[in-house]
């Protein structure tokens, strides 16, 4: 595939950063992920706007403009069989410095990279059975809206999961519920759509966003508002979101049943709305 790396577009192969590029040394870069519908990318002005919000979170000027994204972003899915569906990664590091030294050093060029996977349709199993989730501890940081590439909670959180059987950790923190390990998270609790308020705790996810927009397009009761472990144990339906993998219905929390055990009558609702809006978006 061809990548994107500081200003040029070549095979994944050849592109190579230095060792001492603090995203390597420390993790100190931030990231987005970006789906595209037919060559088309889904809510790009949010992804950037919130890709700034992630660089100043980390004291961090933006190395390039609105356009110059969309424009490189844009080259970069013709270039991979722009057609299919398929997601954009961008990553932005501090840079590569001179030494191995926690302060930021004083003349530094950010590093830019971009590439492209494919997005997998969403398994029929998935959407005929649900999948399950554990809950476990939030064991992240306290900038949780910052979208940093340092993801060794989320990556020890996720496998942990992934050994128990279960497709995603959803995470307690002082008794709440906040969001899932690459996800947020949704409740449906006496027929009202339940999601955590935004803050520093989550991630401001952009399906989230779209989801909460179609709720209110199309008249569904929903609330932004803090769910208990206990709501979390009780709800009817709970579900998960994420830019590559849509909404997913969870079905089995801890091994036990969510409602009836099966995707429910909400969730399939929602799923039809934003399977709409990805059309309208594909025919544009
Ligand atoms: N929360 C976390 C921790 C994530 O890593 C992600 C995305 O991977 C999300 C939420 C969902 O965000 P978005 O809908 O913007 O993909």
């Amino acid at each position: 595939s061809i990548v994107y790396l500081n200003g040029e577009f070549l095979p994944a192969e050849q592109a190579h950063v230095p060792v001492l590029d603090r995203g390597f040394l420390f993790g100190d870069g931030v990231y987005e992920v970006v789906p595209a519908y037919g060559g088309r990318l889904l809510r790009l002005e949010q992804h950037l706007a919130r890709l700034e919000q992630s660089l100043a979170g980390i004291r961090m000027s933006p190395p390039l403009e609105r356009e110059a994204w969309a424009r490189i972003l844009e080259e970069l899915i013709r270039r991979n069989d722009g057609d299919t569906d398929i997601s954009v990664y961008l990553q932005v590091t501090r840079g590569v410095a001179p030494k191995r030294d926690h302060a930021f050093p004083a003349e530094v060029r950010p590093t830019v990279f971009a590439m492209t996977s494919p997005i997998p349709p969403v398994p029929a199993r998935v959407l005929e059975e649900g999948v399950a989730a554990i809950t476990l501890d939030d064991i992240r940081w306290s900038y949780c809206n910052i979208k940093a590439i340092t993801l060794l909670p989320n990556v020890l959180l996720r496998q942990q999961a992934v050994d128990s059987g279960a497709a995603e950790a959803i995470l307690i923190r002082d008794g709440h519920a906040i969001e899932g390990s690459a996800s947020n998270l949704f409740v449906v609790l006496e027929g009202v759509i339940v999601t955590p308020p935004l803050g520093p705790q989550l991630l401001p996810g952009i399906t989230r966003d779209l989801v909460l927009e179609l709720c209110a397009r199309h008249g569904l009761p929903h609330r932004e508002a803090a769910i208990t472990e206990a709501e979390l144990r009780g709800a009817r339906e709970i579900w998960v979101t994420s830019s590559t993998k849509e909404v997913v219905p969870v079905t089995r929390l801890d091994g036990q049943p969510v409602g009836d055990g099966s995707p429910g009558p909400v969730w399939r609702n929602v799923i039809g709305l934003y399977q709409d809006h990805k059309a309208a978006l594909r025919e544009g």
